[in-house]
């Protein structure tokens, strides 16, 4: 007997190791990892440059808690706050921690409780997190989450404006939902966010823990829109693989997370820090968001070619794709796994494709010859 909870529905492939795209099974099968352990493989299995940075950093030191100062996380703060409007941030282990501080962050310096949040949202499994979710199958047998959020349909002007007063601290959205079936902001409903949020003095805090750090092409997807967050968050692929999050804001918030008033013994450890920096200096290169770009539109063009436009909608950006099918998508992934690509759901009937953002062309090519035949097949 299995003596985990059952949390998860787990498919039935061990791996047991992992370099650049492909995965090797303990049966020594190997497969394109088109999931990247849900966004989170930035680099790939095994990059180099990861290896040798935890590998150094393994010999130096580990942790020595947060009582002490840190210029390496001063330095990596540096980096993710570079040519943005933002200027702080606070470490942490996990996407939800950093939602967490979002939502706490927003309701001390506003004083004010409520936050909107969006259907279909994901923002994590921590209570506050998951009160933020706009999924209902997230909170079932909960009981009563936490008041402080209103949820109203993504990309919906009237209701969104339905639901302003002077009780709204923040509000808290993804550019692209990501769980939620990879279902983009308009342009005009970001127009929208952007007047409210300067109009009536409310905080935005955009939840970048999936599409953040080059997953979209740019540094954070939010630079694709004309939004401008006080708040962001990070994790996924923030640490290659190793867990860290962070969660950044502008100067004006500073004080209000004095001494006291929020933290974490994990966060910003020495180990996390030292891979995020790696994966930052990376990933934040012109050249290397360039290939992203580049490899994201050969992907995606090459799936509205090869599939017919009627029956499968192509989405997202970068390398964070979703395709759209009119059917249950639990076969085509378990065929796909049998056939060597592995990939991962979004919403009821979408696909999603988050390779490593280091992919090649040729593994695109790979991934496209098992992909395609079994889409078509099902419209025949
Ligand atoms: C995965 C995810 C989270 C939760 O991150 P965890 O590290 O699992 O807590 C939050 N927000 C978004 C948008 C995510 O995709």
């Amino acid at each position: 007997m299995s003596h985990l909870f059952p949390t998860y529905n787990r498919r039935p492939v061990h791996l047991v190791k992992g370099k650049g795209t492909i995965v090797t099974d303990d049966q020594g099968k190997q497969y394109l990892d088109f999931t990247s352990g849900i966004a989170v493989v930035s680099l790939g299995h095994s990059h180099p440059v990861i290896v040798k940075a935890i590998a150094e950093q393994s010999q130096k030191l580990w942790h020595v808690s947060n009582l002490f100062e840190s210029p390496e996380q001063q330095q990596l703060a540096s980096a993710l706050v570079e040519n943005t409007q933002l200027s702080r941030a606070f470490f942490c282990n996990s996407g939800a921690e950093a939602n967490e501080a979002a939502i706490k962050l927003a309701r001390k310096h506003t004083g004010k409780a409520t936050i909107i949040t969006f259907e279909k949202s994901f923002h994590g499994r921590t209570f506050g997190a998951m009160s933020a979710t706009g999924q209902s199958k997230i909170k079932e047998g909960f009981g009563p989450m936490l008041e402080t959020f209103i949820s109203v349909p993504f990309n919906d002007v009237q209701q969104l404006e339905s639901v302003i007063d002077s009780n709204v601290a923040a509000i808290m959205l993804e550019v692209i939902q990501g769980e939620g079936g990879v279902r983009e902001i308009d342009v005009t409903f970001a127009q929208v966010v952007k007047d409210i949020c300067e109009r009536e003095d409310i905080l935005l805090i955009i939840d970048e823990v999936q599409t953040g750090i080059g997953r979209t092409g740019t540094r954070y997807a939010y630079e694709q829109t004309v939004l401008k967050p006080d708040i962001i968050t990070l994790a996924k692929g923030l640490g290659g693989g190793f867990p860290i999050g962070a969660m950044l804001g502008t100067e004006a918030l500073a004080e209000t997370f004095g001494p006291g008033t929020h933290g974490t013994t994990y966060g910003g450890g020495y180990l996390a820090v030292a891979v995020a920096q790696t994966v930052v200096n990376h990933i934040f290169q012109e050249a290397f968001l360039h290939n992203v770009e580049e490899r994201a539109s050969y992907l995606v063009t090459k799936l509205k070619e090869q599939l017919p436009t009627d029956q499968f909608i192509v989405k997202g950006k970068g390398l964070l794709v979703g395709i759209e099918c009119n059917q249950s998508v639990h076969t085509i992934i378990k065929e796909a796994e049998q056939q060597g690509l592995l990939l991962v759901q979004a919403g009821d009937n979408v696909i999603r494709l988050l390779p490593p953002l280091t992919v090649s062309i040729s593994e695109i090519d790979d991934a496209l010859s098992i992909l395609v035949p079994l889409l078509v097949a099902t419209t025949e």
